[in-house]
């Protein structure tokens, strides 16, 4: 009896891994066939400097509209791309539009910085420095107006090779930043050898500065840090006034987050940036 249950629930097991693996395929065909299709897209997320509520760029979002019209969120899709190597592909797509659109800007009269997330796996195509220096001399933008975002964990899986490799950006004049900080293991050692210019604070300490608690340690930390190396901060996930008073009382310079936007495609970020200006006068 016991036998036959176990056996029971194993065959269910089975089904459940075989249902999961088939879906993971369709979504994988679903992404490929979105991306040959051209239906993809970028939305960008304002960057504000916390001490005078300025603009100063945005930050790049990949974006997917499945065939029935549900939004697939990165976290879903990123990790899939990743595995399967679409994202090489797909990546490239990212850095090409997004060099466009701030090229674009600039010639509208916005000098902003714009920040673009990178894989790692992009990093293992040999041709990715290449092809990063040819998106960015056929967009004509100016080098320094793109920064390249980069995990802690991506950064410290291999430190060695990033250290090389982040030298190697920024003598193309582009800049990095390290995203998610805080939530990796950084070797300090290893973390003043590395060529970046921001690190950004991850969410999940953001989010606790309201709160009496660890997460402000935390924040007040990271803060600390990256000053005494010469680097600016960024907060992510700003959603009160509190933890923008709270991290600005931290000498954090800049943030983003949805008390200032939520992540936007370009004709209504460019609106926003108008009314934006225009508020401030
Ligand atoms: P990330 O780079 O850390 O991006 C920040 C995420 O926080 C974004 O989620 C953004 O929409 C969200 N966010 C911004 N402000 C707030 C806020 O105030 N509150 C809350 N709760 N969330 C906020 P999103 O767009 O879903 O992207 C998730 C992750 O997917 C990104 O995390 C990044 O790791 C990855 N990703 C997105 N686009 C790309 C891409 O083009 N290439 C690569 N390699 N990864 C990407
Ligand atoms: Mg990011
Ligand atoms: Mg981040
Ligand atoms: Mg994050």
């Amino acid at each position: 009896q016991a036998k036959r249950a176990e056996r029971g629930s194993l065959t269910s097991y089975t089904r459940r891994i075989g249902e999961e693996i088939r879906d993971r395929v369709n979504l994988l065909n679903e992404l490929r066939k979105a991306f040959a299709d051209d239906h993809l897209f970028l939305v960008y997320q304002p960057q504000i400097e916390l001490a005078s509520g300025r603009c100063v760029g945005a930050e790049a979002l990949l974006r997917w509209r499945a065939a029935d019209g549900r939004m697939v969120p990165p976290d879903r899709f990123i990790a899939l791309a990743e595995r399967s190597g679409l994202i090489t592909p797909l990546g490239e797509w990212v850095i090409r539009h997004a060099c466009r659109q701030a090229a674009e800007m600039a010639e509208l009269g916005f000098d902003l910085r714009m920040a673009i997330n990178v894989s790692s796996i992009q990093f293992r195509d040999p041709s990715f420095l290449d092809k990063l220096r040819a998106a960015v001399a056929d967009s004509g933008v100016r080098p320094h107006c793109i920064e390249l975002e980069i995990t802690e964990s991506v950064a410290m899986g291999e430190p060695g090779r990033m250290i090389e490799l982040f030298d190697q950006i920024k003598a193309m004049g582009l800049e990095v930043a390290i995203d998610d900080f805080g939530t990796g293991f950084s070797s300090l050692s290893y973390l003043q050898q590395m060529h970046v210019d921001r690190l950004k604070i991850d969410r999940s300490f953001v989010s606790e500065l309201d709160r009496p608690g660890k997460g402000a340690e935390i924040a007040e930390l990271v803060c600390g840090l990256g000053h005494r190396l010469g680097l600016e901060l960024v907060a992510e996930g700003i959603e009160t006034e509190a933890q923008a008073a709270a991290l600005r009382a931290m000498g954090c310079e800049l943030g983003q987050g949805w008390l200032y936007a939520k992540p936007m495609p370009a004709a209504e970020w460019l609106a926003w940036l108008r009314a934006h200006a225009g508020a401030r006068g």
